[in-house]
Protein backbone atom coordinates (compact mmCIF):
# COMPACT_ATOMS: atom_id res chain seq x y z
CA UNK A 1 0.00 0.00 0.00
CA UNK A 2 1.22 3.82 -0.49
CA UNK A 3 2.04 5.29 2.49
CA UNK A 4 1.74 9.31 2.82
CA UNK A 5 4.42 11.61 4.37
CA UNK A 6 3.38 14.84 4.00
CA UNK A 7 5.05 18.45 5.10
CA UNK A 8 3.82 19.49 8.23
CA UNK A 9 1.46 22.62 8.12
CA UNK A 10 0.92 23.09 12.24
CA UNK A 11 2.57 26.78 12.80
CA UNK A 12 6.11 26.09 14.74
CA UNK A 13 6.20 21.85 13.98
CA UNK A 14 9.27 20.80 13.01
CA UNK A 15 9.11 16.85 13.47
CA UNK A 16 8.65 15.05 10.45
CA UNK A 17 7.04 11.62 10.93
CA UNK A 18 9.31 9.00 9.39
CA UNK A 19 13.16 9.80 8.94
CA UNK A 20 15.13 7.92 6.22
CA UNK A 21 16.05 5.02 8.31
CA UNK A 22 11.89 4.63 8.90
CA UNK A 23 11.40 5.00 5.15
CA UNK A 24 13.36 2.39 4.79
CA UNK A 25 11.82 -0.10 7.81
CA UNK A 26 8.53 1.11 5.95
CA UNK A 27 10.02 -0.32 2.47
CA UNK A 28 11.44 -3.89 4.03
CA UNK A 29 8.04 -4.21 4.99
CA UNK A 30 6.23 -4.18 1.65
CA UNK A 31 4.55 -0.60 0.99
CA UNK A 32 5.53 2.11 -0.80
CA UNK A 33 6.08 5.60 0.57
CA UNK A 34 5.16 8.77 -1.21
CA UNK A 35 7.17 12.21 0.63
CA UNK A 36 6.26 15.71 0.15
CA UNK A 37 9.46 17.40 -0.26
CA UNK A 38 10.37 19.25 2.48
CA UNK A 39 8.62 17.19 4.87
CA UNK A 40 12.12 16.72 6.96
CA UNK A 41 13.63 19.91 6.83
CA UNK A 42 12.34 20.93 10.21
CA UNK A 43 14.63 18.24 11.07
CA UNK A 44 17.41 18.65 9.12
CA UNK A 45 16.61 16.19 6.91
CA UNK A 46 17.57 16.44 2.79
CA UNK A 47 14.54 14.94 0.39
CA UNK A 48 17.80 13.54 -0.82
CA UNK A 49 17.96 10.89 2.18
CA UNK A 50 14.41 10.03 1.83
CA UNK A 51 15.04 9.22 -2.11
CA UNK A 52 18.03 7.19 -0.93
CA UNK A 53 16.15 5.36 1.43
CA UNK A 54 13.49 4.23 -1.24
CA UNK A 55 11.19 6.87 -1.25
CA UNK A 56 9.01 8.45 -4.05
CA UNK A 57 9.61 12.13 -3.45
CA UNK A 58 5.98 13.43 -4.44
CA UNK A 59 4.30 17.15 -4.01
CA UNK A 60 1.00 15.60 -4.16
CA UNK A 61 1.97 12.52 -1.88
CA UNK A 62 -1.82 12.28 -0.74
CA UNK A 63 -3.02 10.53 -3.94
CA UNK A 64 -3.93 7.26 -3.72
CA UNK A 65 -2.25 6.73 -0.12
CA UNK A 66 -4.25 4.58 1.97
CA UNK A 67 -2.29 5.68 4.92
CA UNK A 68 -1.16 8.96 6.16
CA UNK A 69 1.16 9.91 8.77
CA UNK A 70 1.50 13.08 10.78
CA UNK A 71 2.85 14.57 13.70
CA UNK A 72 -0.07 17.11 13.95
CA UNK A 73 -3.56 16.28 12.72
CA UNK A 74 -3.64 17.59 8.81
CA UNK A 75 -5.45 21.03 8.49
CA UNK A 76 -8.56 21.22 6.63
CA UNK A 77 -7.02 21.34 3.51
CA UNK A 78 -5.11 18.31 3.96
CA UNK A 79 -7.81 16.33 4.89
CA UNK A 80 -10.44 16.84 2.64
CA UNK A 81 -7.48 15.45 -0.32
CA UNK A 82 -8.26 12.54 1.75
CA UNK A 83 -10.90 9.91 0.23
CA UNK A 84 -13.34 8.62 2.66
CA UNK A 85 -11.59 5.07 3.82
CA UNK A 86 -8.52 6.67 4.36
CA UNK A 87 -6.88 6.42 7.64
CA UNK A 88 -4.66 8.71 9.25
CA UNK A 89 -1.72 8.18 11.85
CA UNK A 90 -0.79 11.46 14.15
CA UNK A 91 -1.34 12.97 17.55
CA UNK A 92 -4.33 13.90 18.21
CA UNK A 93 -4.78 15.92 21.23
CA UNK A 94 -9.10 15.32 20.84
CA UNK A 95 -9.78 17.32 24.21
CA UNK A 96 -8.58 20.20 22.21
CA UNK A 97 -9.93 18.99 18.91
CA UNK A 98 -13.54 17.76 19.38
CA UNK A 99 -14.30 19.98 16.05
CA UNK A 100 -11.86 17.88 14.10
CA UNK A 101 -12.94 14.28 15.42
CA UNK A 102 -16.03 15.41 14.22
CA UNK A 103 -14.66 16.41 10.58
CA UNK A 104 -13.09 12.89 10.52
CA UNK A 105 -15.85 11.27 11.46
CA UNK A 106 -18.32 12.81 8.95
CA UNK A 107 -15.60 12.22 5.96
CA UNK A 108 -15.33 8.62 7.00
CA UNK A 109 -11.69 8.29 7.72
CA UNK A 110 -10.25 6.05 10.12
CA UNK A 111 -7.95 7.79 12.65
CA UNK A 112 -5.01 6.66 14.74
CA UNK A 113 -4.00 8.77 17.64
CA UNK A 114 -0.45 8.39 19.17
CA UNK A 115 -1.74 10.16 21.84
CA UNK A 116 -3.83 6.50 22.75
CA UNK A 117 -1.53 4.37 22.64
CA UNK A 118 -2.28 2.10 25.71
CA UNK A 119 0.25 2.35 28.12
CA UNK A 120 1.16 -1.60 28.01
CA UNK A 121 4.73 -3.23 28.32
CA UNK A 122 4.47 -4.97 24.48
CA UNK A 123 3.08 -1.01 23.36
CA UNK A 124 6.16 0.77 24.77
CA UNK A 125 7.80 1.18 21.56
CA UNK A 126 5.66 2.75 20.56
CA UNK A 127 4.70 4.89 22.95
CA UNK A 128 4.93 8.56 21.09
CA UNK A 129 3.80 10.17 24.80
CA UNK A 130 6.83 8.63 26.46
CA UNK A 131 9.46 9.49 23.75
CA UNK A 132 8.50 13.03 23.41
CA UNK A 133 7.63 13.79 27.27
CA UNK A 134 12.07 12.38 27.53
CA UNK A 135 12.57 14.70 24.71
CA UNK A 136 10.78 18.12 26.24
CA UNK A 137 12.55 16.80 29.71
CA UNK A 138 15.98 17.14 28.62
CA UNK A 139 15.21 20.11 27.03
CA UNK A 140 13.36 21.66 29.97
CA UNK A 141 16.57 21.05 32.02
CA UNK A 142 18.76 22.10 29.65
CA UNK A 143 16.91 25.63 29.03
CA UNK A 144 16.49 25.89 33.27
CA UNK A 145 20.62 25.49 33.06
CA UNK A 146 20.95 28.07 30.10
CA UNK A 147 18.99 30.73 31.94
CA UNK A 148 20.21 30.98 35.01
CA UNK A 149 23.34 33.16 35.43
CA UNK A 150 24.48 30.65 38.06
CA UNK A 151 26.56 27.32 38.07
CA UNK A 152 24.41 24.44 38.19
CA UNK A 153 27.43 22.13 39.66
CA UNK A 154 29.62 22.91 43.03
CA UNK A 155 33.55 23.81 42.12
CA UNK A 156 35.94 24.17 44.26
CA UNK A 157 38.93 26.42 43.08
CA UNK A 158 41.56 28.47 44.50
CA UNK A 159 39.77 31.58 44.26
CA UNK A 160 36.96 30.36 46.32
CA UNK A 161 34.21 27.42 46.52
CA UNK A 162 31.27 27.71 44.15
CA UNK A 163 27.76 26.14 45.60
CA UNK A 164 26.09 24.19 43.39
CA UNK A 165 22.52 25.31 42.16
CA UNK A 166 19.34 24.23 43.96
CA UNK A 167 16.38 22.84 40.97
CA UNK A 168 12.98 21.75 42.47
CA UNK A 169 11.44 19.90 40.09
CA UNK A 170 7.26 19.37 40.18
CA UNK A 171 5.90 16.59 38.49
CA UNK A 172 8.04 13.15 37.94
CA UNK A 173 6.65 11.28 35.28
CA UNK A 174 8.42 10.84 32.45
CA UNK A 175 9.28 14.24 31.20
CA UNK A 176 10.42 14.96 35.04
CA UNK A 177 12.12 12.21 36.14
CA UNK A 178 14.27 13.05 32.60
CA UNK A 179 14.48 16.72 34.00
CA UNK A 180 15.91 15.46 37.44
CA UNK A 181 18.44 12.91 35.50
CA UNK A 182 19.68 15.80 33.13
CA UNK A 183 20.11 18.42 35.67
CA UNK A 184 21.71 15.82 38.44
CA UNK A 185 24.07 15.53 35.57
CA UNK A 186 24.94 18.88 35.31
CA UNK A 187 25.61 18.78 39.14
CA UNK A 188 22.66 20.67 40.83
CA UNK A 189 20.83 19.27 43.53
CA UNK A 190 17.87 18.69 42.70
CA UNK A 191 14.34 17.56 44.85
CA UNK A 192 11.46 16.61 42.97
CA UNK A 193 7.38 15.89 44.08
CA UNK A 194 4.70 14.41 42.79
CA UNK A 195 1.63 13.37 43.94
CA UNK A 196 1.46 9.53 42.86
CA UNK A 197 2.85 6.66 45.09
CA UNK A 198 5.41 5.34 43.34
CA UNK A 199 7.01 8.86 42.57
CA UNK A 200 8.99 8.80 45.71
CA UNK A 201 11.08 6.24 45.48
CA UNK A 202 11.39 6.48 41.70
CA UNK A 203 12.22 10.44 42.07
CA UNK A 204 15.17 8.91 44.93
CA UNK A 205 16.60 6.40 41.81
CA UNK A 206 17.11 9.31 39.92
CA UNK A 207 19.37 11.04 43.12
CA UNK A 208 16.93 13.42 43.95
CA UNK A 209 15.59 14.24 47.40
CA UNK A 210 11.50 12.71 46.60
CA UNK A 211 10.34 16.06 48.92
CA UNK A 212 7.61 14.91 51.38
CA UNK A 213 4.56 17.51 52.04
CA UNK A 214 3.01 15.15 54.40
CA UNK A 215 -0.13 14.76 52.02
CA UNK A 216 -2.37 11.96 50.69
CA UNK A 217 -0.81 10.30 47.42
CA UNK A 218 -3.58 10.63 44.48
CA UNK A 219 -3.50 8.20 42.26
CA UNK A 220 -6.39 8.00 39.23
CA UNK A 221 -6.85 5.36 36.93
CA UNK A 222 -3.71 3.27 34.84
CA UNK A 223 -0.97 4.71 37.06
CA UNK A 224 -1.95 8.61 36.46
CA UNK A 225 -2.23 11.29 38.86
CA UNK A 226 -6.14 12.24 39.61
CA UNK A 227 -6.86 15.68 40.18
CA UNK A 228 -6.94 17.60 43.25
CA UNK A 229 -9.81 18.86 45.11
CA UNK A 230 -9.37 23.08 45.55
CA UNK A 231 -8.53 22.56 49.42
CA UNK A 232 -5.98 19.84 48.73
CA UNK A 233 -4.23 22.09 46.27
CA UNK A 234 -4.07 24.77 48.27
CA UNK A 235 -2.90 23.10 51.15
CA UNK A 236 -0.19 21.32 48.47
CA UNK A 237 0.98 25.04 47.35
CA UNK A 238 1.07 26.66 50.79
CA UNK A 239 3.51 23.30 52.07
CA UNK A 240 5.40 23.47 48.74
CA UNK A 241 5.81 27.47 49.32
CA UNK A 242 9.24 27.45 50.77
CA UNK A 243 10.73 24.88 48.66
CA UNK A 244 9.84 26.98 45.82
CA UNK A 245 11.21 29.77 47.78
CA UNK A 246 14.51 28.13 48.33
CA UNK A 247 15.15 27.25 44.49
CA UNK A 248 17.34 28.87 42.10
CA UNK A 249 15.69 27.19 39.42
CA UNK A 250 11.88 25.37 39.09
CA UNK A 251 10.94 23.21 36.50
CA UNK A 252 7.34 22.25 36.91
CA UNK A 253 5.73 19.05 34.52
CA UNK A 254 2.17 18.27 36.16
CA UNK A 255 -0.02 16.97 34.21
CA UNK A 256 -3.31 14.56 34.30
CA UNK A 257 -5.02 13.06 31.38
CA UNK A 258 -7.64 14.89 29.55
CA UNK A 259 -7.87 18.13 31.84
CA UNK A 260 -6.06 21.62 32.54
CA UNK A 261 -3.06 21.53 34.04
CA UNK A 262 -2.84 21.56 38.02
CA UNK A 263 -1.77 25.14 39.21
CA UNK A 264 1.34 24.17 41.71
CA UNK A 265 2.36 27.08 41.82
CA UNK A 266 0.81 30.62 42.62
CA UNK A 267 1.87 34.18 41.62
CA UNK A 268 3.19 35.02 44.94
CA UNK A 269 5.22 31.87 45.38
CA UNK A 270 7.48 33.01 42.22
CA UNK A 271 7.55 36.46 43.42
CA UNK A 272 9.21 34.91 46.75
CA UNK A 273 11.52 33.36 44.91
CA UNK A 274 15.72 35.29 44.93
CA UNK A 275 16.20 37.33 41.92
CA UNK A 276 17.74 35.90 39.22
CA UNK A 277 16.02 32.33 39.49
CA UNK A 278 14.77 30.59 36.79
CA UNK A 279 11.53 28.64 36.09
CA UNK A 280 10.63 26.62 33.35
CA UNK A 281 6.63 25.47 33.16
CA UNK A 282 6.77 22.47 30.41
CA UNK A 283 2.20 22.26 30.80
CA UNK A 284 2.38 25.75 29.75
CA UNK A 285 0.49 24.76 26.60
CA UNK A 286 -2.32 22.89 28.67
CA UNK A 287 -2.75 26.15 30.78
CA UNK A 288 0.11 25.76 32.89
CA UNK A 289 1.50 24.76 36.39
CA UNK A 290 2.93 28.63 37.37
CA UNK A 291 -0.03 31.11 37.70
CA UNK A 292 1.27 33.80 34.68
CA UNK A 293 2.94 31.57 32.26
CA UNK A 294 2.74 32.35 28.89
CA UNK A 295 3.45 29.50 26.32
CA UNK A 296 6.55 30.66 24.28
CA UNK A 297 7.19 33.43 25.96
CA UNK A 298 9.57 34.53 28.85
CA UNK A 299 7.64 36.36 31.72
CA UNK A 300 8.91 38.16 34.38
CA UNK A 301 7.35 37.33 38.02
CA UNK A 302 8.90 39.35 40.70
CA UNK A 303 12.29 38.55 40.00
CA UNK A 304 12.23 35.23 38.34
CA UNK A 305 12.29 34.50 34.56
CA UNK A 306 9.47 32.35 34.26
CA UNK A 307 9.97 30.31 30.87
CA UNK A 308 6.32 28.94 29.05
CA UNK A 309 7.37 26.05 27.25
CA UNK A 310 5.47 25.48 23.39
CA UNK A 311 5.60 22.31 21.77
CA UNK A 312 8.97 21.67 23.36
CA UNK A 313 9.81 18.21 21.37
CA UNK A 314 9.61 20.80 18.45
CA UNK A 315 12.48 22.71 19.84
CA UNK A 316 14.97 19.57 19.39
CA UNK A 317 13.46 18.35 16.27
CA UNK A 318 16.21 15.66 14.94
CA UNK A 319 15.97 13.55 18.32
CA UNK A 320 12.63 13.83 18.76
CA UNK A 321 11.72 13.41 14.94
CA UNK A 322 13.99 9.93 14.79
CA UNK A 323 12.21 8.62 18.15
CA UNK A 324 8.79 9.78 16.85
CA UNK A 325 9.24 7.76 13.39
CA UNK A 326 10.70 4.86 15.26
CA UNK A 327 6.97 4.69 17.14
CA UNK A 328 5.18 5.63 13.87
CA UNK A 329 6.76 2.22 12.52
CA UNK A 330 6.03 -0.30 15.56
CA UNK A 331 2.66 1.33 14.75
CA UNK A 332 2.57 0.53 11.24
CA UNK A 333 4.14 -3.14 11.85
CA UNK A 334 0.92 -3.73 14.11
CA UNK A 335 -1.60 -2.20 11.80
CA UNK A 336 -0.34 -4.20 8.61
CA UNK A 337 0.46 -7.73 7.00
CA UNK A 338 2.63 -8.32 4.00
CA UNK A 339 2.24 -4.89 2.45
CA UNK A 340 -1.56 -4.60 3.20
CA UNK A 341 -3.61 -2.44 5.58
CA UNK A 342 -4.55 -4.83 8.38
CA UNK A 343 -5.78 -3.31 11.15
CA UNK A 344 -7.01 -6.11 14.04
CA UNK A 345 -9.27 -4.55 16.34
CA UNK A 346 -9.82 -6.75 18.36
CA UNK A 347 -5.96 -5.85 19.57
CA UNK A 348 -6.28 -3.99 22.88
CA UNK A 349 -3.21 -1.53 20.78
CA UNK A 350 -5.39 -1.04 17.73
CA UNK A 351 -8.75 -0.48 19.32
CA UNK A 352 -7.55 2.20 22.23
CA UNK A 353 -5.85 4.36 19.62
CA UNK A 354 -8.59 4.34 17.14
CA UNK A 355 -10.73 7.30 17.33
CA UNK A 356 -12.77 7.08 14.22
CA UNK A 357 -13.98 4.13 11.80
CA UNK A 358 -16.76 3.92 9.59
CA UNK A 359 -18.32 7.03 10.17
CA UNK A 360 -18.06 6.73 13.87
CA UNK A 361 -16.17 7.58 16.80
CA UNK A 362 -14.94 4.67 18.08
CA UNK A 363 -13.08 5.75 21.86
CA UNK A 364 -16.44 5.92 24.50
CA UNK A 365 -14.74 8.64 26.62
CA UNK A 366 -14.40 10.87 23.71
CA UNK A 367 -17.38 10.13 22.21
CA UNK A 368 -19.41 11.03 25.77
CA UNK A 369 -17.38 14.21 25.17
CA UNK A 370 -19.26 15.02 21.73
CA UNK A 371 -22.64 13.85 23.57
CA UNK A 372 -23.08 11.00 20.95
CA UNK A 373 -23.03 7.09 21.21
CA UNK A 374 -19.84 5.24 20.53
CA UNK A 375 -19.71 1.87 18.20
CA UNK A 376 -23.14 0.37 18.85
CA UNK A 377 -23.46 -1.75 21.29
CA UNK A 378 -23.68 -5.61 19.96
CA UNK A 379 -21.94 -7.29 16.99
CA UNK A 380 -20.45 -5.06 14.93
CA UNK A 381 -20.23 -5.20 11.07
CA UNK A 382 -16.35 -5.31 11.25
CA UNK A 383 -16.66 -7.51 14.22
CA UNK A 384 -14.50 -4.89 16.32
CA UNK A 385 -15.29 -4.84 19.97
CA UNK A 386 -16.30 -1.67 21.70
CA UNK A 387 -12.81 -0.28 23.79
CA UNK A 388 -12.45 1.03 27.24
CA UNK A 389 -11.63 4.55 28.03
CA UNK A 390 -8.61 4.97 28.69
P1 LIG B 1 1.82 12.95 32.78
O1 LIG B 1 2.52 13.67 31.68
O2 LIG B 1 0.39 12.61 32.63
O3 LIG B 1 1.97 13.82 34.13
C1 LIG B 1 3.24 14.19 34.59
C2 LIG B 1 3.35 13.96 36.08
O4 LIG B 1 2.60 14.96 36.77
C3 LIG B 1 2.80 12.62 36.56
O5 LIG B 1 3.83 11.88 37.17
C4 LIG B 1 1.71 13.03 37.55
O6 LIG B 1 1.63 12.13 38.65
C5 LIG B 1 2.19 14.39 37.98
N1 LIG B 1 1.16 15.22 38.63
C6 LIG B 1 -0.16 15.34 38.31
N2 LIG B 1 -0.77 16.19 39.17
C7 LIG B 1 0.19 16.63 40.04
C8 LIG B 1 0.18 17.51 41.14
N3 LIG B 1 -0.93 18.10 41.53
N4 LIG B 1 1.33 17.72 41.82
C9 LIG B 1 2.48 17.10 41.44
N5 LIG B 1 2.55 16.24 40.40
C10 LIG B 1 1.43 16.02 39.71
O7 LIG B 1 2.65 11.68 33.20
P2 LIG B 1 3.45 10.64 32.34
O8 LIG B 1 4.84 11.08 32.16
O9 LIG B 1 2.67 10.35 31.11
O10 LIG B 1 3.44 9.37 33.31
C11 LIG B 1 2.24 9.00 33.98
C12 LIG B 1 2.31 7.58 34.51
O11 LIG B 1 2.41 6.67 33.42
C13 LIG B 1 3.51 7.31 35.38
O12 LIG B 1 3.09 6.44 36.41
C14 LIG B 1 4.46 6.61 34.48
O13 LIG B 1 5.37 5.79 35.19
C15 LIG B 1 3.50 5.78 33.67
N6 LIG B 1 4.06 5.37 32.38
C16 LIG B 1 3.95 4.04 32.02
C17 LIG B 1 4.47 3.62 30.81
C18 LIG B 1 4.36 2.20 30.40
O14 LIG B 1 4.00 1.36 31.16
N7 LIG B 1 4.65 1.89 29.14
C19 LIG B 1 5.08 4.54 29.98
C20 LIG B 1 5.16 5.87 30.37
C21 LIG B 1 4.64 6.28 31.58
Amino acid sequence: MRIAVARETHPGETRVAATPETVAGLVRLGHEVAVQPGAGHGALIDDDRYADAGALLLEEPFDGAELVLGVQPLDDAGRSRLRPGTATLSFLPATLMLADLVARRDAGLTSFAMDYVPRISRAQPMDALSSQSLVAGYRAAVVAAGRLREFFGLSMTAAGTIKPAQVLVLGAGVAGLQAIATVKRLGAVVRGYDVRAAAAEEIASMGAVPVDLGLDTLEGAGGYAREMTAERAALQRERLAPYVAAADALITTAAVPGRRAPVLVHRAMVEAMRPGSVVVDLAADSGGNVEGVEPGRVVMIGGAAVWGGSNVPAQMPAPASRLYAANVLAVVTLLTREGDFAPDFDDEIVAGMCLTHQGRVRNAMLAELLGSEPAEPGPDPDGTPEEEPR
